[in-house]
């Protein structure tokens, strides 16, 4: 049994009116998964997100990664590389115990729990390669892959397809969205990903995101320096990062 398996029996046991609990802020909490050994993201996973982009809705999950490196924990500064850096509120899962061929109905049985995540994304560099584009490497600066507050275990979710979830920037809200309208939803995902490689204990995906991203509005609109992003979702709680220009961050 993986260690993740028994932290999720862990957590579905414990009775949390006695448990001791030493109370932690936000800013003390790293990336729950700070080194999975895969991380795999889905695109155009929403059909209002679909949409705005003006891309055909896809008939396989259009999968990438972000580099292992990106990860940061729920409350971070985030360097800005470029005047392009947009933003994506997703649903992240926590693979608890891996394998391949796993059948789509006992799908959500392999999953420890969830997380918000940000799957931040220059957009310059994503296209930039025309036909091939670059999606795994305009997603993995530093700090563009923020997860938490913490994994919320999988028997505290009853349906992780129907949750709502929210990105704002200061007052603007910029998406509200839910996992209701995935076109490929997180059981589907396990199946078909489980059908190419093996997935390993503690692995990570971030599901897709809702429409409301900078790159789909008229005028286009992009993070700028002292923007701060709060995204959160239903049940999961919430992250929030603070954006600052090239080279001006201590870390
Ligand atoms: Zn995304």
């Amino acid at each position: 049994m993986s260690e993740w398996e028994q932290l999720k029996e862990w957590a579905h046991a414990v009775d949390f009116e006695k448990a001791q609990v030493q109370a932690l802020t936000l800013d003390q909490l790293d990336a729950p998964v700070p080194s999975p050994r895969q991380i795999f993201a889905i695109g155009m996973n929403y059909k209002d997100h679909a949409a705005e982009v003006n891309i055909s809705l896809p008939t396989t999950p259009a999968v990438f990664t972000k580099y292992v490196s990106s990860l940061t924990g729920a409350i971070a500064i985030v360097e800005l590389p470029s005047e392009s850096v947009d933003w994506e509120v997703e649903l992240v899962a926590v693979i608890a115990s891996g394998g391949r061929n796993i059948p789509r109905e006992s799908a959500l049985e392999h999953v420890a729990g969830y997380m918000v995540g940000q799957d931040l994304s220059d957009r310059d560099l994503q296209f930039a390669g025309g036909a091939a584009s670059q999606f795994s490497v305009a997603k993995s600066y530093k700090g563009f892959a923020p997860t938490g507050p913490w994994i919320t275990s999988s028997d505290q979710i009853e349906d992780p397809s129907d949750l709502s979830m929210r990105c704002s920037r200061g007052d603007q809200v910029l998406q509200l969205g839910s996992t209701k309208n995935l076109v490929f939803d997180l059981p589907y995902l396990i199946h078909y990903l489980s059908s190419v490689v093996e997935l390993y204990p503690g692995d990570l995906i971030f599901t897709g995101t809702p429409d409301g991203v900078g790159f789909g509005r008229s005028p286009k609109e992009y993070l700028v320096p002292g923007d701060e992003l709060i995204s959160s979702i239903e049940g999961l709680g919430g992250i929030r990062q603070r954006f600052v220009s090239r080279g001006s961050s201590a870390a």
